[in-house]
């Protein structure tokens, strides 16, 4: 049996099609089924319905033998025991540093001012902030980063930007580029020494399917 972790909305959505160009078809759409594990039209493969941040530690674990995860997760995760083999280019968008429209984020910078940073992502924040020698104060938030400069819990935030609307809804302005993100494979390394004649297959059909 091969165990597929994905999470719900745009990454199932966008690896729909690379599962079937490895003959792989869900027989439910978890947007509307309550089950957590789906079967496929492949009785030895199956589906399992994770939070986006916990696809690394299914796979990790082995409770999953394949994964597919945001950069932006597999980060925070650290990735140990998964291999990444694979770029799928799906669910592009961008980690970026945002500001109030009235905060002037350089000369804050210029002047080695401590910033505060509110962020889900702290170790990526953490790391960026680092390699540019800024001094951050880090402060974890769940969701919703948006609200924190505007209410003074924060001077910026880290997140993930694609079209810009939120920000803009909310008066932010991204000043900074973080790292371009999308998602990749992963994969539990002991899984594919064990299952490789399985997995292999997939991998490359899955390769085969990248745009
Ligand atoms: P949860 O909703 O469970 O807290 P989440 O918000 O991270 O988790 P999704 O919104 O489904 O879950 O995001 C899954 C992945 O898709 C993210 O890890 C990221 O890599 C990517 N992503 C997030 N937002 C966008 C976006 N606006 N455009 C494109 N890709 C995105
Ligand atoms: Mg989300």
């Amino acid at each position: 049996m091969i165990t597929i972790a994905l999470s719900k909305g745009r990454i199932f959505e966008e690896t729909l099609p690379l599962l079937e160009a490895a003959g792989i078809k869900p027989l439910e759409d978890p947007e509307t089924s309550r089950k957590l594990i789906l079967g496929t039209n492949r009785p030895d493969v199956r589906l399992i319905i994770v939070r986006a941040s916990d696809v690394p530690t299914y796979v990790q674990y082995g409770a999953a033998d394949i994964g597919v995860a945001g950069k932006d997760v597999l980060n925070e995760h650290g990735g140990d025991g998964l291999y990444q083999p694979l770029d799928l280019n799906i669910a592009k968008c961008r980690m970026m540093v945002a500001v109030r429209s009235d905060f002037d984020y350089e000369s804050a910078v210029k002047q080695g001012a401590r910033i505060r940073v509110a962020t889900k992502y702290v170790k990526t924040a953490r790391e960026h902030f680092a390699s540019k020698g800024v001094h951050v104060d880090l402060i974890k938030l769940y969701g919703s980063m948006e609200l924190a400069p505007l209410v003074g819990l924060s001077d910026a935030i880290v997140d993930l930007v694609s079209s810009g609307a939120t920000l803009k809804a909310n008066n932010l302005v991204a000043v900074e580029e973080v790292s371009q993100i999308s998602s990749r494979l992963v994969v539990n390394q002991a899984s594919l020494k064990l299952k490789r004649s399985t997995i292999q297959p997939m991998l490359d059909a899955f390769a085969g399917a990248v745009k």
